[in-house]
């Protein structure tokens, strides 16, 4: 089994955790409306855990930045691997081996990256793998209560009463780190940012235009969909992963003014953050441009797509 099903696995594992403990020890005391509680949170956790695995997490438009008439902002930056233009905030899935927009990193958990466009459902399965856990975690805390109870003053634990404490002691662990992981990553979306950015110390403060807008471009507009791993046509983040709404520098101190959509367009890329050699284009020791054609080679027009594209390959020209 390759190295990219042992994340998968792991997390295979830990449901059937879950549910083993559930049905071990609690499912036996609890009442219909509880164990159709506990099935509707796992049914949740479920289904976005295999809605993430198997999500686009984002790619780059065909020919986006190739256009004659594209702006040089588009032009910053270039992946040598894909051979395509990135735009702000989008990098390079080494494991992948793609470029992935607004990456937020590659989870081992779900073998898959997670971008903009599958970032909310990696959230949903974080916020359901946590009520999940702590739903059985205090369902079991009772009977923990009581096992230490009676052991510490009666009687001594039973082989039985150690294994259960064991996991309840597992379980809790779990939750206290599922609980770190998940409030690290609601920060970065309340405030716009990613782990890579984070990590790399290259966020701009100037994304971050409002808690809701923030919000809603991961969790898209419709509140009706905010708790469902599912998108639909209503449901999208709201923009396009390419081009980032940002407050003007000016009003930083002051009242929040966002840049128009169109604007944005044209200064986002003036706005790139910190970013690796590797990721920047042109550069002067870098050998030309894909844009500085060599002499002898054609320039061809494709009629069907655009006028004004040019294919930069001299070997696709006729
Ligand atoms: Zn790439
Ligand atoms: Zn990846």
């Amino acid at each position: 089994m390759g190295k990219k099903y042992v994340g998968k696995l792991f997390m295979g594992m830990a449901l059937i955790f879950i549910c083993t403990v559930y049905y071990a020890f609690i499912s036996i005391n609890h009442s219909g409306f509880s164990i159709f509680t506990f099935h509707t949170f796992f049914f949740m956790l479920l289904w976005s855990f295999f809605h993430s695995s198997f999500s686009e997490p984002g790619q780059v438009p065909p020919y986006w930045g190739f256009y004659m008439g594209d702006s040089e902002n588009k032009r910053k930056r270039y992946c040598l691997l894909c051979h395509v233009f990135k735009p702000d905030r989008c990098h390079h899935c080494s494991i992948c081996n793609r470029c992935i927009l607004n990456m937020d990193h590659h989870c081992p958990w779900i073998n898959n990256c997670i971008g903009f466009f599958n970032r909310k459902l990696f959230m949903l399965m974080l916020f359901y793998a946590l009520i999940s856990g702590y739903y059985v975690l205090c369902s079991t805390l009772p009977i923990a209560y009581s096992i230490c109870k009676n052991s510490f003053y009666i009687r001594k634990f039973t082989n039985n009463e150690i294994v259960f404490l064991c996991i309840n002691g597992i379980l809790l662990f779990i939750c206290i780190m599922l609980t770190k992981f998940t409030s690290f990553h609601v920060k970065l979306i309340l405030k716009n940012s990613t782990t890579i950015e984070s990590l790399e110390n290259s966020y701009n403060s100037r994304y971050c235009i409002s808690t809701y807008r923030n919000f809603i471009q991961v969790f898209g507009r419709q509140w009706y969909l905010w708790f469902i791993p599912y998108y639909g046509k209503a449901g999208m983040p709201a923009g396009d992963g390419i081009s980032w709404p940002m407050i003007n520098p000016e009003s930083l101190d002051s009242d929040v003014n966002v840049e128009s959509e169109t604007n944005q367009r044209e200064s986002s890329a003036k706005h790139v953050s910190a970013v690796s050699n590797n990721d920047v284009w042109p550069s002067e020791n870098r050998g030309p441009s894909p844009f500085s054609v060599a002499q002898g080679d054609k320039l061809s027009v494709d009629p069907e797509t655009d006028t004004s594209f040019i294919r930069l390959n001299p070997n696709l020209s006729n």
